[in-house]
């Protein structure tokens, strides 16, 4: 079992598979990209195949969600859900994605095991969407959605961040999309975490303003009394529901308390936080011969020093050094 000295125990692991991506989302990396890791510093597919063991067989762990940069970007990726999927306990497996060559690789991957995923979509309209991410792909995103619904990986979940200035008004329009497609939408707020480290409190489209948008145009009731557990999202029921949108305010309406996420950058470190300042090294040791028990030990105190929060909030806090895209969001 991960557990920190908090008590909170980690079984939701995030597993960056390259940190490269074909967009270039504001607000997350620069126009001309970034100084990407080179080839052998990533993790080989060998490498990450017996590490996610580890962690599904002997620490606990019972969901890995695939993430990046842009994972399908990874070759050999239906084969990485597939190992994942043999293993015992057969753990619950996602995917974030930006939905390009989803359209092909949908069918695929759910053949390989996939359960879920999520599609990250900030705006219907084209011009908007190839302004925010620098890229004029709205096309391919929208047919990589609708592959994976007709590929059975239902619930469709979509996560949209809403920048001041650029997409903020489509709150409600990216709603009437889902609701009629029968995808669950998330709202995510804009996190520091941009390569560029350009973010502002001040710009930041708050929870609280989602919110706001979204109850002029429909009708949301709290899903649930109070405690959302580890579930970062805060939901409503749509106009009486059954749908519902989610809310997730990492910066205004933190949810570390009930954190239960570890994650593995895509050149084998451990981060027990997106916001933490080191990382621990698993890519060394398991290069150089390390046994399943000295990983496990390594791992086990790289969870065990996670600190009480993210400190978005607090007086001093500094972004961390390596962007979202190195990460895995
Ligand atoms: N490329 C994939 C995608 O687009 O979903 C996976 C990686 S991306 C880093 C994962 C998620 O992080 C996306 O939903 C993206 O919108 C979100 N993200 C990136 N930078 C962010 C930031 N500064 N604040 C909040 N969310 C961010």
């Amino acid at each position: 079992m991960l557990k920190d000295s908090f008590g909170r125990i980690a079984t939701d692991l995030r597993v960056s598979l390259t940190d490269r991506c074909n967009l270039r989302c504001r607000y997350c990396m620069p126009h001309d990209g970034l100084d990407w890791l080179p080839g052998p510093a990533l993790l080989t597919d060998d490498e990450l195949g017996r590490l996610i063991g580890l962690a599904v067989e002997r620490l606990g762990i019972t969901e890995v969600r695939f993430t990046g940069g842009e994972p399908l970007l990874r070759r050999g990726l239906p084969g990485i859900v597939a190992r994942t999927a043999a293993l015992g306990p057969r753990p619950e497996i996602s995917l974030t994605t930006n939905a390009i060559g989803l359209a092909r690789l949908a069918a695929p991957l759910r053949q390989a095991g996939l359960d879920r995923l999520n599609v990250s979509l900030d705006s219907l309209s084209r011009e908007t969407f190839a302004t925010l991410t620098r890229r004029d792909r709205l096309p391919d995103v929208l047919a990589g959605l609708a592959a994976a619904a007709a590929a059975g990986l239902a619930p469709v979940k979509v996560n949209a961040v809403l920048m001041r200035g650029v997409n903020e008004h489509e709150a409600p329009s990216l709603l009437r999309y889902c609701l009629d497609r029968g995808y669950q939408l998330r709202f995510i707020e804009q996190m520091p975490l941009d390569a560029q480290h350009g973010w502002q409190r001040a710009e930041m489209v708050t929870a609280d303003e989602i919110l706001a948008a979204l109850s002029a145009q429909f009708t949301l009731t709290p899903d649930g009394p109070g405690e959302r557990g580890s579930a970062p999202a805060e939901t409503f029921l749509v106009d009486g529901g059954p749908a519902r949108v989610g809310v997730i305010g990492s910066v205004t309406r933190p949810f570390c308390r009930a954190c239960d996420r570890v994650r593995l950058t895509a050149d084998g470190q451990v981060r027990n936080c997106l916001f933490a300042a080191t990382e621990t090294d698993l890519r060394s040791p398991l290069r150089n011969g390390a046994t399943d028990d000295e990983l496990a030990a390594i791992w086990h105190r790289a969870v065990a020093t996670k600190l009480p929060g993210h400190g978005i909030n607090e007086p001093g806090f500094l972004q961390p050094a390596r962007p979202m895209s190195a990460i895995g969001g």
